[in-house]
């Protein structure tokens, strides 16, 4: 068992692609007139929406790019924010914008994502981006798995003919990785599983995987048992556990058990602090291609 593992480390990688895009933002600035900007559309107030958006509008403001917050409230009709959606399609002066997930109810996401513009679609998640992903063809990636592939080729974790386990295969973050694992690229040139609620021993398949991707949503859920020797791990899952030992009341988790699991890893990315601040930049990355940059 090794117990020296080393950290994917997000705070450091996106601290390198910020710079980067800090420097494509000014270019864009003296090319056309204005730095790239990037709108976000926020309904209702849902604690962790809020506090994801806050963290992309600052993440504009820390590269120079504009950004704009338009706030929905939580009984907006579908045929309202469907309106505004049209209007952020024709609007020139921005360059992409995302409609920050989950909606209520009342809501059908799909229509929503379906009526964004795929050249706005910063986010990756229009289908036109996906089939684009799928065929390899230039396009808009989606955020976080996009984001996992900047953070394995900043640590320079060889890929090619590992066997990837992604557990998870939601539209956004467990099934795009799992293509874009497999894809003739690097990082990628991976033998792809994919694992997810109805899945038969688990535990069995996720011990084969050299490199091993958990987008489920559900805190510590992957212990060290399910993890081979020298494995990469990359814990997409975010949690808020309470803990009255913290001043503010509570700790965040991943759906790793990190300090059980993090002895047996080559690599493992901590939370927070892993693929969080890839995600915020992959958003960023995406909208300075959205701007020329
Ligand atoms: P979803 O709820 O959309 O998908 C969860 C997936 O996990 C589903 O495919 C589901 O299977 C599978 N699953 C659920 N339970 C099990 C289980 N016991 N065994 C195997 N598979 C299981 O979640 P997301 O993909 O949107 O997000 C996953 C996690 O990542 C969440 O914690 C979310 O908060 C976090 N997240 C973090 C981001 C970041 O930037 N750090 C960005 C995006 C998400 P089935 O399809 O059969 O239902």
């Amino acid at each position: 068992m090794s117990t020296t593992y080393q950290l994917l480390d997000g705070k450091a990688c996106s601290k390198a692609v910020l710079e980067r895009i800090a420097k494509g933002a000014m270019e864009v600035k003296k090319k056309r007139g204005r730095p790239p900007h990037l709108a976000a559309v926020l309904v209702g107030d849902d604690p962790a929406s809020q506090t994801y958006v806050a963290s992309k509008v600052k993440a504009c403001e820390g590269v120079g790019f504009q950004s704009t917050l338009l706030r929905r409230p939580a009984d907006v009709t579908e045929g309202d924010l469907l309106e505004l959606v049209a209007s952020l399609n024709a609007d020139a002066s921005l360059d992409g914008f995302i409609v920050q997930l989950p909606l209520p109810k009342q809501i059908d996401e799909e229509r929503v994502t379906l009526a964004i513009a795929p050249g706005k679609d910063v986010d990756g998640f229009h289908p036109q981006n996906l089939g684009r992903m799928m065929l390899g063809l230039p396009g808009y990636l989606p955020a976080t798995p996009s984001g996992i592939l900047e953070l394995l080729k900043h640590h320079e974790v060889p890929t090619e003919g590992k066997h990837c386990v992604v557990v998870g295969r939601s539209n956004i973050v467990g099934t795009p990785m799992a293509v874009l694992m497999s894809r003739n690229a690097n990082p990628g040139n991976c033998t792809v599983t994919v694992a997810h609620s109805r899945t038969r021993d688990l535990r069995a398949i996720t011990r084969q995987a050299d490199i091993l991707i958990v987008a489920i949503g559900k805190a510590n859920f992957i212990g060290e048992d399910m993890v081979k020797d020298e494995a990469v791990v990359v814990d997409v899952g975010i949690h808020r556990l309470e803990d009255p030992t913290r001043k503010n009341g509570f700790r965040l988790c991943g759906d790793v058990d990190f300090d059980r699991v993090a002895p047996k890893c080559s690599w493992i990315t901590p939370v927070p602090g892993g693929v969080g601040p890839m995600t915020v930049t992959s958003l960023l990355l995406n909208t300075l291609k959205a701007a020329g940059g």
